[in-house]
């Protein structure tokens, strides 16, 4: 309570909205005033070094000396004048969080004279400082990569993402350099790496196909030379208030409640979605997007979500490996910030049992060079073939690495949001709309798609149509696509919407198995194209269709349109073979499955050592994960919930006592009763404590870390689970005056 009451005591936080001459600025005005980008960069060095320094930047060139010591002169200058002490190369380890290590800009030369020595101190960065720097690595997980021995790992500058500052102590700032991560072999140590290398890939593997497919470019369609991935993640998030969340270990330790019933009233009433957002979590937001804008994210949106206190922040998407950049920082900004106004962001999947849990919808598309995005179906037909050529790739990919993409989302944390009755199941399927689907079935069917033209308003259909077949495509009016909230993967007009990542997670993995999925089919249906082709000079439609309609059949069983959610769904998946992958070392282990393994070692995207330390890695944080989630359970009921109910009991039987002597016996029906009810709880609280204490002694004796995760999950959740429901049944009777926990009513109405 005192804690409570400090929080609404303290001045609210006022944060100025940057002005000029009293006026607020546009927000364009400030965006990227944080960032050393591109602009900036012209504007800092001659210009002969910066066209250098483009042309190595853009042809994944290494950068000569000369460039790098000028760009690292330049961004120091350029950071100092905004108040850097400190430069640091800011990292992706496989933890889904950053990681940085700064050092000041001060170094020490000397001048030799007559008279000796002569120390001064000067701020420096040099080039080298600038590409590379040497963290100790032997901390971060390699999944037995490297021994301790050998800890030597790099952290390398990615020049594809601009350098940035943020505060730092005192009114100070510090430097960020962008960087992957790799080790001493070359191998990567980080989730960023890969996810570059899968872009690459992909794009090698687009510009590839849009060359068959339209192999004398013209001004209209001229040549692509580059396709990059754009990705733009909605973020949900539950606010709640801190000094609430500082009395509840399990929220503190593990980012979500292991016991807590729920409220009479939690999200039934649906009046929390895009409603008011409350004044201190609005105050929250608006801060957070202040410090993006000046950081270069295009942020953009913010709503209430389903949940009571739960929200959503969203971006405008960029080039992936940027997003992915961007989706971190504002993770990171928006934990700070909420810090400042005594509340506290919860990005784990599941906080709240029994009540809607977070996801990181992430929209995924394919753009080219000029800007082009290749999954708008557009309205003219040439460009309609190339849509569904890149469609069914993607249908492809899906249809052959579902498995994979559900190891990309799997995590202790999100297992328990995944199969939940708000969330897509652990059954992979694609949503396309109506219009599409009935395109892709006459295609499929050979048949004109004239003869849907009365039912589907919004499908055109321009020049001939023959019977039969279709030598001229509908136009496919890309607003008209109905939403299904329900899908993992869902087509929205223009994009992917992959819906089943994890709100805790960095997009990076998914994103990265996506990109390498849709690359390797791309790459099929190119071949197919090419034999396809066979010695005629060009392709025709004719051909391109023959292919689309191969992938369309070959691809049928993973499009779903119906209720995701419903049971019905998980059997019809069963009869047509789809994998219900509902735990995630099930899903870990379908990354070493010959079919996927295979198709990501082939193009180099990870070497077969990479893909062996990933698994284990991820295996042994869910181990971890769990263990630590029972370890802080059994805490929670060793030392607050059984006091707490034995002095509830023994308050109880005080009272039965006074009362049977001053009324006598049968007036203390009541308290007894009460009594009766508690004592089995406490009772199978006592012996499930018990268990969990041996399960997790048992599991040291495992060696293998897939059987270790194996274990956790068949035999520590379950006694969690049963824990709980016994500690929430104590919640409802136990009076609240004693109650040593914030209940769910206060944590999820408090903001
Ligand atoms: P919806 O509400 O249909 O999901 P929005 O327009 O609100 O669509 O977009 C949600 C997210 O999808 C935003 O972050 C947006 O920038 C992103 N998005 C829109 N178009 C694309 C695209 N072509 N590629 C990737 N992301 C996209
Ligand atoms: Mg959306």
């Amino acid at each position: 309570i005192n804690r409570i009451i400090d929080v609404y005591n303290s001045p609210k936080r006022v944060v100025e909205f940057p002005k000029k001459n009293g006026t607020p600025l546009y927000t364009s005005e400030f965006f990227g005033e944080n960032v050393f980008s591109t602009t900036v960069i012209a504007k800092c060095l001659p210009k002969p070094i910066y066209q250098q320094f483009i042309k190595q930047v853009r042809g994944g060139q290494m950068m000569d000396k000369n460039t790098t010591d000028s760009v690292a002169h330049a961004a120091r200058i350029w950071a100092m004048d905004r108040g850097a002490t400190h430069f640091t190369h800011w990292f992706q380890p496989q933890t889904g969080s950053t990681a940085e290590k700064h050092d000041s800009f001060l170094s020490l030369n000397s001048n030799f004279s007559q008279n000796g020595e002569e120390i001064f101190a000067i701020d420096t960065l040099s080039g080298s400082q600038l590409l590379q720097s040497e963290p100790d690595a032997s901390s971060f997980p390699s999944g037995g990569m490297r021994s301790t021995f050998e800890a030597r790992g790099y952290t390398v500058w990615d020049t594809t993402s601009p350098m940035f500052i943020q505060p730092g102590p005192h009114g100070t700032s510090i430097l960020y350099i962008p960087s992957i991560f790799i080790s001493y072999n070359g191998e990567a140590l980080d989730e960023k790496t890969v996810l570059l290398r899968s872009s690459e890939s992909l794009s090698k593997a687009s510009v590839d196909l849009l060359k068959l497919i339209n192999p004398n470019p013209t001004d209209e369609l001229p040549r692509v030379t580059y396709v990059y991935t754009t990705l733009g993640t909605e973020q949900e998030f539950f606010l709640i208030d801190r000094g609430l969340y500082s009395l509840r270990p399990d929220l503190k330790i593990t980012g979500r409640t292991l016991v807590g019933r729920l409220p009479p009233k939690h999200q039934q009433m649906e009046d929390h979605y895009f409603g008011r957002m409350p004044s201190r979590v609005l105050s929250t937001i608006s801060e957070t997007e202040l410090e993006l804008i000046k950081l270069g994210v295009p942020i953009k949106t913010r709503h209430n979500e389903v949940a009571p206190s739960q929200f959503e922040m969203a971006p405008i998407f960029e080039e992936a490996t940027i997003a992915t950049d961007h989706n971190l920082l504002t993770m990171d900004v928006l934990h700070r910030v909420a810090h400042n106004h005594k509340l506290k962001v919860l990005f784990h999947e599941k906080p709240f049992k029994g009540i809607n849990g977070s996801g990181k919808h992430c929209n995924w598309s394919l753009s080219t060079n000029y800007g082009e995005n290749l999954l708008d179906p557009t309205s003219t037909p040439e460009t309609n073939y190339r849509f569904l050529l890149f469609l069914v790739a993607i249908l492809d990919a899906v249809h052959t690495h579902g498995s994979l993409l559900r190891a990309g989302i799997s995590s202790a944390s999100n297992d328990h949001r995944l199969g939940a009755n708000e969330a897509p199941p652990g059954i992979i399927s694609i949503f396309l709309g109506e219009q599409l689907t009935k395109v892709l079935d006459a295609i499929e069917e050979n048949r004109s798609i004239k003869s849907l033209e009365p039912h589907i308003e919004s499908i055109k259909v321009g020049g001939t149509v023959l019977d039969m077949k279709i030598s001229t495509l509908p136009e496919i009016s890309r607003d008209l696509t109905d939403r299904n909230r329900t899908s993992p993967f869902a087509f929205t007009g223009n994009k992917f919407e992959f819906r089943a990542v994890g709100s805790k997670q960095s997009p990076s993995f998914p994103v990265t198995l996506l990109n390498s999925a849709v690359a390797s089919s791309i790459q099929q249906v190119s071949e197919a194209l090419l034999k396809q082709k066979g010695d005629k000079p060009t392709l025709t439609d004719d051909d391109k269709l023959f292919v689309i309609r191969q992938f369309i059949k070959k691809t049928k069983n993973i499009r779903f349109e119906g209720d995701n959610y419903s049971e019905a769904w998980a059997k019809e998946a069963e009869t047509r073979g789809l994998p219900n992958i509902k735990t995630s070392p099930e899903a870990y282990a379908k990354l070493l499955e010959p079919i996927n393994s295979d198709m990501l070692t082939k193009d180099g995207i990870f070497s077969k050592s990479e893909l062996h330390s990933r698994y284990y890695i991820l295996l042994e944080k869910y181990t971890k994960d769990i263990l630590v989630e029972a370890r802080t359970l059994e805490s929670i009921i060793k030392t607050q919930i059984l006091p707490i109910a034995y002095e509830f009991r023994k308050l109880l039987a005080e009272g039965i006592k006074a009362i049977e002597n001053v009324c006598g016996e049968q007036h203390s029906t009541p308290e007894k009763k009460l009594l009766k009810i508690t004592t089995p709880l406490v009772i199978d609280l006592q012996n499930l404590i018990d268990s969990m204490t041996t399960t997790i002694k048992e599991i040291s004796t495992i060696d293998d870390p897939y059987n270790q995760a194996e274990y956790v999950e068949k035999n520590l959740l379950p006694l969690m689970e049963d824990s709980r429901l016994k500690v929430d049944g104590l919640e409802e009777f136990i009076s609240d005056k004693l109650w040593p926990l914030p209940k769910y009513n206060e944590l999820l109405f408090y903001t």
